[in-house]
Formats: C-alpha cells, structure tokens, sequence
C-alpha cells in the first residue's frame, strides 16, 4: 500500500483523530499514490498513524478512513461503517411509513466526505471525495444489502466542493428506480414533498427537523414570516401548531411552488398561507415602510459565509436582516435566526444578532439555543461538523 510519511512535529492532530490530514503537513509519499487510493499515513520516524483516501488535488490531502491498523479499507469495511451509522439512526428511522433522515453525516460518522439521506424508500447519496468516488460502487451496493426495501438510490453530487477534489459535478440514478417529481415523507405530525432530482442539496433541509419542532412550539396564534422558507417547512409546522397566517419569502419559483402544494398536502387552509417570490433584504424593507408587523419571524438564509474570509461579510448580513426582522416585530414578538455557516461560531453569532437587536432598538431575551438535529451528529474530535446554530429571541413589551 502507497505511504505518506509526514514532516516533524505535524502529527499532532492525527493523535487527536481528526480526520483531515493537510498537503503542508506531509514530507513525501511512496508508491505513487493516484486519487482515491488508500494510504497508510506514517509519522516522521515511520510510526503508523492512519490509513485514508488520497486527494492529490485538494488542500486536504488525506481523509482518514480508519485509526486502527488492523481494518483493511474495503467493502467489509464500509459494509460495517454504513451498517453503525444506520444503527444509530434508529430513533428517526422507527415504525414511520415514510421516514425522512440523514443516514450517513460524513467524517461526523467515519465516512469522510459521503453523505446518504433517506427519503421514504429512495436513498440520496453524494460522493463528496476522491475516496467515496474511487469507493462509489462498493457503498451503493453495500446500502442496498443494509437496506433491502429501497426502491432507488439517487446520486446529488452536483455541488462546487467536488472540484476541490479534482472531481466533476454529477447527478443521476445509481440503482434502482428513478424518484418520482415528489417523494413524499413523514416529519412528526407534518407531511412533506420533496423533489430529490431538482431540489437544493438532496432535495430537503432535514438539518432543521428538531428546530421546525421547537418553532411549532412558539406558534399557536401568532402571525408567521418565514424568510428564505425554501418548500415551506417552517410554515407548515407553524400553521398545523396554531399559527394563524404565515407568509412564506424565498428568491426560488421552484420551492414556493411545493411550498404550495405542502399546504395542501397536510389539509391546511390556502387562505392562511402567503407566497412571496423575492429578495428578503428588500422585502423586510418594504415590510418596515409599509409598516407591516408579525409575532413570530423565521430567519433561515443561505450559507453566507463559505471561505474564513467571508465571516466579516456575512456578519454584515445578518446583521442586516436580523435588525430588519427585530424592527418587525409586535411587542412579545419572536426571532427564529439561524446561520448554517461553519465559520461564524455560536458566539460570533448571538453577538451578531445582539447587535442588531440594538441597532432596532429592541431589548430581546434568547428563549432557546438550536442546532442541527441529531441525525447530523458532530464528531467530538471534528468541531467543523457544528454548522448549523439557531436562537429563538423575544423582544421585551407585552405581547399583543
Ligand atoms: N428554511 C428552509 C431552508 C432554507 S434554505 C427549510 O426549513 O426547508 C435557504 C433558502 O433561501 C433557499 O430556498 C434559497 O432559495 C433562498 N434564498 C437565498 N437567497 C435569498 C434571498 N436573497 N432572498 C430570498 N430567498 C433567498
């Protein structure tokens, strides 16, 4: 098996069992490893260390696959990784007719760089490496061996990280039956479509389930903004709680118009839902000069920040909305704010929304701390897993 043999000293993070091993850390390979190849990663005195995947065009130029030295890489291997990982699912995959989880969360399980949602009898994969390419065919066959009443696996590859790897974007049936235009699943007591083939990411944002649960919580009564609502999710569980309007905002024709059919879907009133098509900084500004309140706003941008280099940016973003959305707010009012962008930490952001919540001149309490839901665990030695952070805040007054 090819080696990478590492400089002095750089060997401390592996020690720790991160899973990403940096170009500038390594002194030299032997055996010529080509992308994609398993490498046994050695210290400078030839200690073995690791065995991962080879990525010679990426900055992270291993991903490790194992920290024990006895466990050959192959489909064995990842018949016994896919098989924990759906284990610990077990919670979410339960009795539900039409279960909705992610099965496999990438380094996060010990699978770097592969993800696998499941929506109701179809798997989405994405092969996000040069190791889970060179291994795609073994993984497909081993999920359908662990889960033998999958209609289809889809493949949603087709996201910018893969040409960091040297890998071109790809989409498409793997196995099995193609997806219809809506599958249809089970969140709680919400149904939801989902289109896996045309959809963002794999077709659904499941990384909000728990926080959808905890907003539900807050909505009897309450008049609802759902700002970058995507297919309506929020507002569907709002609404089923109680809510009495919600109005859906998104840039996306596409997801307004499944947000649509969502509300139909889960025999909710048309006449209490609105849909927006726009940009949600002008349409919080054309909200503030109309002098247009809510009780409950939900906030759920994009990821702002991509690169370390954005976080000032897309702290200026927020800012910007999240002052706009305290200024919309009744007295009592709720602030559902969420970042999904790894490089701005729990702190930075609550400081962020503080900010704004003095620019509007409101004084706010944070009722509640939201992550990601537990089907998108975060290893403990691999701290870039925590991505997603919420806070549901109350401005002060009494409520209307
Ligand atoms: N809350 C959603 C997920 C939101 S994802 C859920 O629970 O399912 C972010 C959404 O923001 C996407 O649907 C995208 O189309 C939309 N978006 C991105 N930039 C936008 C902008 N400037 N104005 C309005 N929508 C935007």
């Amino acid at each position: 098996m090819p080696t990478v043999r590492l400089k002095k000293r750089a060997e401390r993070s592996i020690l720790r069992r991160h899973p990403w091993l940096f170009s500038g850390a390594i002194e030299c390979t032997e055996g010529a490893p080509q992308a994609g190849d398993t490498v046994d990663v050695l210290a400078s005195d030839g200690a073995w260390l690791a065995r991962g995947a080879w990525s010679p065009h990426s900055q992270i130029a291993v991903r490790v696959w194992t920290f024990t030295a006895a466990q050959p890489v192959g489909a064995e291997w990842f018949r016994a990784r896919l098989a924990a990982a759906i284990a610990a699912r077990a919670r979410w995959l339960g009795d539900a007719p039409r279960p909705a989880c992610r099965l496999v969360n990438a380094e996060s399980d010990g699978l770097p760089g592969l993800v696998v949602d499941r929506y109701a009898g179809f798997l989405v994969c994405q092969f996000l490496s040069a190791g889970t390419e060179a291994w795609r065919d073994a993984i497909v066959q081993e999920l359908i061996r662990l889960l033998p009443a999958t209609a289809g696996v889809y493949e949603r590859s087709d996201v910018d990280v893969r040409e960091k790897e040297g890998l071109q974007p790809c989409a498409g049936v793997l196995w099995g039956e193609a997806p219809p235009e809506a599958v249809e699943i089970a969140e709680g007591p919400c149904r939801y479509l989902v289109d896996i083939q045309h959809g963002h990411k794999t077709g659904f944002y499941l990384d909000q389930r728990d926080n959808r649960a905890a907003v539900a919580e807050f909505a009897n009564g309450r008049e609802i903004l759902n700002a970058f609502s995507y297919s309506g999710a929020f507002a569907v569980a709002a609404l089923r709680a109680g809510a009495t309007r919600a109005v859906n905002v998104d840039s996306s024709a596409e997801a307004l118009a499944l947000a649509a059919r969502n509300v139909a879907l889960n025999d909710l009133d048309p006449a209490r839902l609105e849909n927006t098509q726009a940009d949600v900084f002008q349409f919080l500004r054309l909200c503030r000069d109309a002098r247009r309140q809510f009780d409950l706003i939900i906030l759920d941008p994009p990821k702002f920040a991509a690169t370390r280099g954005q976080v000032e940016k897309a702290c200026r973003g927020y800012k910007d909305i999240n002052r706009l959305a305290f200024k919309l707010l009744r007295p009592g009012g709720l602030l559902a704010t969420f970042s999904c962008s790894g490089h701005v930490d729990r702190d930075l952001f609550q400081k962020v929304v503080a900010d704004a919540a003095l620019d509007a001149g409101c004084e706010a309490r944070i009722l509640r701390w939201l992550s990601q839901s537990g089907d998108h665990p975060c290893a403990l030695a691999f701290p870039e897993g925590l991505y997603l952070k919420g806070l549901i805040c109350q401005v002060g007054g009494t409520p209307s």
